[in-house]
């Protein structure tokens, strides 16, 4: 089918608030390593799959294997009802990874639906439908975690069962306290969430939920240690803590497994999704095992663990372990950083460089520090038009998302740094 006549179908078919990059958006129809090649024949490097689907890249041999392993069984899913080996084999090592003492683990289809698992744990372990959710976060599309979504532009919803309180300090670049210096910020806001909780709660707040690096809030990244003060004042109350890993996991940050490490937390509870199944869907909970026997009724997920997703998942744990993807992420991540910062210093476009590991985000404004969500759509257009893919985010729409898969090299990253040198000088 021609791609015009796919476009036009999609758009008719399909609901207007389905977002799809790009005016012309693109069909991938084969790829390969960190490379997809969309229908007309084009390759792209892809700088923005680490994230959203492909932590490892594409056609990864061991991860193929292990999916056709199971497919010649015959069995893609029979129910979980029934033992699965791989989900069990998947469940011991996330338990085991998360340092959360005698954790279990759930899992679900998507990182949505982990969050909103999350949520019923927390909220039916402390009897309070209370949360605190920091501003400028996104923590998926369902009832719930819409309303602890803190972007008006991507919570479809202001009904919601959830009382919410916003938090500052995720994104520290427009913060309030933006000024300050490290300690100084962290101080700031701790002060404003004891006040928040004495002035907008009841006290008896369920759980924090955060992500440790704000994805689809533009990979703001707040200093290290704030989370821990966070945490001092939750544990006065006791109000459980929620790590959302779904994009900060599995060593992407490359100084830690996870990113809530950084801040020397370990979470009532973590979830995660995306990148796990390195392009099946897999999502999941690992919780402190009283907190997730907190449910008494039954509950399943058709589909959350089945024997496709895990085994895909298992093999994509053992690989980035095996070839210790986590220091690739920390040796290209740094370099990542020093050659944006290096374009930065050029233009005063580029309001900040930040992130950690191989999730670094690049901050457009205009002359006045403004929003420039302009300069953004042009880096990433005029980036694939070079062949490279990039994501976008931030609350304005201004801000360029770099998260290759995590077997990244060095040529395919200073490739990439050449093109966004060149896609800048357009903005
Ligand atoms: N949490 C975070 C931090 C996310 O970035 C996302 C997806 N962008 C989600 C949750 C929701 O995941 P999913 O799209 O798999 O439901």
């Amino acid at each position: 089918m021609a791609h015009k006549e796919l476009l036009a179908r999609h758009r008719a078919v399909m609901p207007k608030w389905l977002a799809l990059y790009y005016d012309e958006p693109i069909e991938i129809a084969s790829a390969s390593g960190r490379r997809v090649t969309d229908r007309e024949g084009t390759t792209y490097l892809d700088f923005f799959a680490g994230i959203l689907t492909n932590a490892i890249g594409y056609d990864v041999a061991e991860i193929s294997d292990a999916i056709r392993s199971q497919l010649d069984t015959g069995v893609l899913h029979s129910s979980t009802l029934y033992l699965i080996q791989s989900q069990v084999e998947l469940a011991e090592k996330i338990a085991e990874l998360s340092g959360i003492p005698d954790a279990k683990v759930f899992f679900t289809n998507s990182g949505t639906e982990a969050n909103e698992t999350a949520l019923m744990l927390a909220t039916q372990a402390r009897r309070s439908e209370q949360v605190l959710a920091l501003r400028n976060s996104y923590h998926g599309r369902a009832f719930a975690t819409i309303a602890i979504t803190g972007n008006r532009g991507w919570s479809a919803s202001a009904l919601s069962p959830i009382k919410v309180s916003w938090v500052h300090g995720g994104y520290r670049y427009r913060s309030p306290f933006k000024s300050f210096n490290d300690a100084d910020y962290i101080k700031a806001c701790v002060d404003d969430l004891r006040e928040i909780i004495e002035t907008t709660t009841s006290g008896d707040v369920a759980c924090m939920i955060a992500e440790p690096i704000q994805g689809v809030g533009g990979f703001t990244s707040p200093p290290d240690g704030l989370f821990r003060a966070f945490k001092d004042v939750l544990d006065e109350y006791g109000i459980l803590f929620v790590s959302d890993e779904v994009q900060t996991g599995w060593g992407r940050t490359g100084e830690h497994f996870w990113g809530i490490q950084a801040h020397d937390v370990v979470p009532d509870a973590m979830t995660f999704a995306k990148g796990l199944g390195n392009g099946l869907a897999i999502g999941g909970v690992v919780a402190r095992g009283d907190l997730m026997d907190t449910i008494n009724a039954n509950s399943i997920s058709t589909f959350g663990g089945n024997p496709i997703s895990t085994a895909g998942a298992l093999a994509t744990v053992n690989y980035l372990l095996d070839h210790d993807l986590q220091a690739n992420a920390a040796k290209l991540g740094s370099r990542l950083l020093s050659g944006l910062r290096e374009i930065a210093e050029k233009h005063p476009v580029i309001g900040d460089v930040r992130g950690k590991g191989l999730m670094v985000g690049v901050e457009f404004v205009g002359p006045e520090g403004e929003p420039n969500g302009a300069a953004a759509a042009t880096v990433l257009n005029e980036s694939r038009a070079r062949g490279l893919l990039v994501g976008k985010g931030g609350l304005y729409g201004n801000v360029i998302r770099l998260a290759p898969p995590m077997t990244l090299t060095e040529d395919e990253l200073e490739e990439a740094l050449g093109i966004l040198a060149q896609a800048v000088e357009k903005a």
